[in-house]
C-alpha cells in the first residue's frame, strides 16, 4: 500500500516534467529509502548516463544502509541507539558530520526538527512496512518524549554518548536530502551537468533541459492528481516537500501522520504540506521542510532569514509563502 502511494505521488510529479521531455533524456528509477527514486539526465550519451545513474543509485543505497534505524542489518546508528547511556560510541565521519548539522538545525528551529526523535518515531511506527492502525498510549508518548532532547546527546573526543536510554537518533527527516546531494555529486563526477534526482517529491535539479529550465510540478496535498503549481528550475536548485498525505492513518475519524511535533509527541497539526527551496543544498532543504511543517506558517520568516524560501499549505488549506525569487513559480489556477 505504501509503495503504491509513493508511485502515485511520483506520477503526478512526472506529469509536470513530461511536458518537456525530449528524446535525448535518459530516465531510470530505483526503489531506495522507502521511495521510488527517479533519475532524469539530459544531454548526455546514453551509456555514460546509465553508468552515472548506476553509481548514484549505489551511493544512495549505501547511505540508506549507513543511516537507517530499521531492518536487521547492523550499523553505527543502531549501535548508538542500543548503547548503554554514558558509553561513548564511535560514529563514522559521515554520521558524525550529519549529526552535527542536524543538531545545528535543531537549535536554529527551536527543536521543530530534531535528530533525537528516534524513540518517538519508533513508538509511532510510521516507518515500518505496514502503517500503524492505532496511536500509542499517552503514557508511552510521555515516556518516549523524555529522550527527545539534543542536550542529551554528548560529543566526546572519541565519539558520542547518549545520556538517557530514551534518547535515540533518527535521521529520517534529513538523510534522504543528504543522499540526493551525494547522488548529484556522483553524477557530476561522471561528467553529468543536466539532471534531476527526485526521491518521491524531494529533489535537486542541476543544469537545464536542452537549454530550457526544468519544469517541476508541486503536488497538491489534498487533490491526488492536482498540483499547487509548477517551478522553472535551472542552475542548481533543491526543492523538498514534507507532506501529511503519504504516511498516515485514520483512527476514530482523526488523521494521524508521520511528522511528529517534538513538543507534544503527537503528529504535527499545523500543516498539510511544507516545501523548502534552496540553492543546491537538499540536506538543508530536507531538514528545514520537516521543521517548517512542524512550525506552520510562522516558520516561513525564520526560513527567509536563513536564505531559504518556502511555501506552506496550512491545516485549513490556506497557502502561505516567502518571496519566491530563487526560481519562477507558476501557481495552478484553482
Ligand atoms: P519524508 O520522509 O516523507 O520525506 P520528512 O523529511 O519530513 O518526510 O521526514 C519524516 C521522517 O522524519 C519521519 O518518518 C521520522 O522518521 C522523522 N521525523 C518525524 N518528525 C520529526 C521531527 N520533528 N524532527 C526530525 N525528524 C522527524
Ligand atoms: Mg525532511
Amino acid at each position: 500500500m505504501r509503495q503504491v502511494r509513493k508511485v502515485y505521488v511520483l506520477t503526478v510529479l512526472l506529469f509536470g516534467l513530461a511536458a518537456c521531455s525530449g528524446p535525448q533524456d535518459v530516465r531510470e528509477s530505483r526503489f531506495i529509502m522507502g521511495t521510488l527514486v527517479q533519475f532524469t539526465i539530459s544531454g548526455a550519451e546514453e551509456d555514460v548516463a546509465l553508468e552515472a545513474i548506476r553509481a548514484a543509485a549505489t551511493e544512495m543505497q549505501r547511505i540508506e544502509d549507513v543511516f537507517t534505524i530499521y531492518g536487521t542489518q547492523s550499523n553505527a546508528v543502531k549501535a548508538f541507539n542500543a548503547s548503554l547511556p554514558g558509553d561513548v560510541v564511535a560514529l563514522p565521519d559521515e554520521v558524525d558530520s550529519l549529526l552535527k548539522t542536524s543538531i545545528e538545525v535543531a537549535l536554529q528551529s527551536d527543536d521543530a526538527f530534531t535528530p533525537a526523535i528516534g524513540s518517538l518515531s519508533i513508538l509511532w511506527g510510521f516507518s515500518l512496512p505496514e502503517l500503524p492502525v492505532t496511536p500509542p498510549s499517552e503514557l508511552d508518548v510521555v515516556n518516549a518524549l523524555v529522550g527527545v532532547d539534543t542536550q542529551l546527546l554528548a560529543h566526546e573526543p572519541k565519539g558520542w554518548k547518549r545520556l538517557n536510554s530514551q534518547t535515540k537518533l533518527d535521521f529520517g527527516a534529513i538523510a534522504k536530502g543528504y543522499a540526493i546531494d551525494r547522488a548529484i555529486a556522483v553524477l557530476r563526477e561522471h561528467g553529468i551537468g543536466n539532471a534531476i534526482v527526485d526521491a518521491g517529491g524531494d529533489l535537486r535539479a542541476i543544469g537545464d533541459h536542452a537549454g530550457k529550465p526544468w519544469r517541476i510540478g508541486l503536488r497538491h496535498p489534498r487533490k491526488d492528481e492536482g498540483t499547487l503549481g509548477w517551478f522553472e528550475a535551472s542552475g542548481d536548485i533543491s526543492i523538498v516537500t514534507s507532506g501529511d498525505y503519504e504516511r498516515f492513518f485514520v483512527y476514530q475519524g482523526k488523521r494521524y501522520q508521520h511528522i511528529l511535533d517534538p513538543q507534544s509527541g503527537m503528529p504535527a497539526e499545523r500543516s498539510s504540506s511544507a516545501t523548502v527551496i534552496t540553492v543546491g543544498d537538499t540536506t538543508m532543504a530536507d531538514a528545514w521542510s520537516t521543521a517548517l511543517f512542524v512550525s506552520g506558517a510562522e516558520g516561513l520568516a525564520l526560513l527567509e532569514t536563513r536564505g531559504m524560501q518556502g511555501l506552506l499549505v496550512d491545516a485549513d488549506g490556506q497557502m502561505h509563502a516567502t518571496k519566491l525569487t530563487l526560481l519562477p513559480f507558476h501557481p495552478t489556477v484553482q
